[in-house]
């Protein structure tokens, strides 16, 4: 009988989990997908429900779990400024009570855990483009704080159940990540704009759209995590994960209007609180560690995921979601 390597995938239904799960499946593994659909899609995974190697569970992280697996990758918690400020409170206890129960599972069963952290635990960077060592500049009391807190304080718990009981930890800091199976309506920059370019509306730009992101294709994202994973026990992280190919926000918005073709003006509005000016990724160390950068280009990341939007738009009764 073969045996095949398990893994829990926590935020199995999410945007980069469901891709995870498809991924790790096709590699072989026996997929345990947690869930309790807070932000994710069981439609996301509609098409993994009769694998037979493939079992999702709607549990909610914040509880403890019990299970038997071989490798942890915990990516459950809300990720988009509207998602996670909806409910700051559980946004913070997913990330922190959510983290210390996978990191009791990852202790006693002696398993590696890789923490999917994030690029916001720079804050509004002063240190531009960030490497690992930068400590970050996070407004601890504003409104992206529950987020941007609560995986700083994850990484934390990492870096503490490494030291204090030699559990093995993966932590990757995730950079603005996009393609097929981002949340329609989830509020971040290439779905709206997507999303407006196809309906014909108004694309808006917050402020004066020359604040930057760097943004990387899913299927690269997913191929870092999956080399963090191989790496040996001695590999902890953090490393940063993303696409250092910088573009300001209005350059985004004049792409996706070419390529979806459409004459949609460009609307104007207020900078959100604590919006970072800047993000880029300096990914020296997972060339290094990793031997891993993005390969996808934007133009072709894009087209990829205008079509999903446009296939899945028509059946995607967002107000039904959220
Ligand atoms: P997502 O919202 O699509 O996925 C998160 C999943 O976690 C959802 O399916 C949601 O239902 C689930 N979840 C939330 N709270 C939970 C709880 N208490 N118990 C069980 N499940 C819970 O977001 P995503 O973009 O796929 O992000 C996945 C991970 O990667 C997150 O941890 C996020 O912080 C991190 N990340 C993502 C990006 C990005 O650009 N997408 C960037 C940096 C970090
Ligand atoms: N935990 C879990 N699954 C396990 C082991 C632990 O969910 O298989 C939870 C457990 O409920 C606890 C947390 O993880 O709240 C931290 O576990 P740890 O063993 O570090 O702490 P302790 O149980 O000693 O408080
Ligand atoms: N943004 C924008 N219009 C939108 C949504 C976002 O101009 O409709 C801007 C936003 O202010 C930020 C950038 O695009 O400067 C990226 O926003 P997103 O929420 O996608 O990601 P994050 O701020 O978390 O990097």
């Amino acid at each position: 009988m073969t045996v095949h390597p398990r893994s829990l995938v926590t935020g199995g239904a999410g945007f980069l989990g469901s891709h995870l799960c498809e991924r790790l499946l096709n590699e072989g593994h026996e997929v345990l997908c947690v869930d309790n659909v807070y932000t994710g899609d069981k439609r996301n995974i509609y098409h993994l429900l009769h694998h037979p190697r493939f079992e999702f569970m709607r549990h909610d992280i914040t509880f403890p779990l019990y299970v038997e697996v071989d490798a942890i990758y915990h990516l459950a918690c809300p990720a988009s400024p509207i998602h996670y400020q909806r409910d700051p409170v559980q946004t913070t206890k997913t990330a922190v009570m959510g983290t210390i129960n996978m990191l009791g599972l990852a202790k006693r069963l002696k398993v590696p855990l890789l923490q999917a952290s994030t690029s916001e635990v720079y804050g509004d960077p002063e240190v531009h483009p960030q490497p690992e060592s930068y400590r970050g500049s996070v407004n601890p009391i504003g409104p992206r704080a529950c987020y941007d807190e609560g995986k700083r304080c994850a990484e934390t718990l990492c870096f503490d159940y490494h030291r204090q009981h030699g559990t093995a930890i993966k932590v990757v800091r995730i950079f603005n990540t996009y393609g097929p199976r981002m949340h329609p309506h989830d509020g971040r920059v290439i779905s709206n704009f997507i999303g407006q370019a196809l309906r014909g509306d108004p694309i808006t730009l917050y402020g004066d759209g020359r604040q930057t992101r760097s943004f990387c294709y899913v299927d690269d994202l997913i191929e870092g995590l999956v080399r963090m994973m191989a790496t040996g026990p001695s590999v902890t992280g953090p490393i940063n994960l993303g696409n250092p190919a910088e573009i300001t926000v209005v350059e985004l918005a004049e792409r996706i209007r070419r390529l979806t073709n459409t004459a949609a003006p460009l609307d104007y509005q207020p900078l959100p609180q604590d919006d970072p000016r800047q993000r880029q990724p300096d990914i020296t160390l997972a060339r290094q560690v990793l031997d891993w950068a993005p390969e996808v280009p934007l133009g072709e990341g894009l087209a990829a995921t205008v079509a999903y939007f446009q296939e899945a738009g028509a059946d995607h009764d967002v107000s039904a979601r959220h």
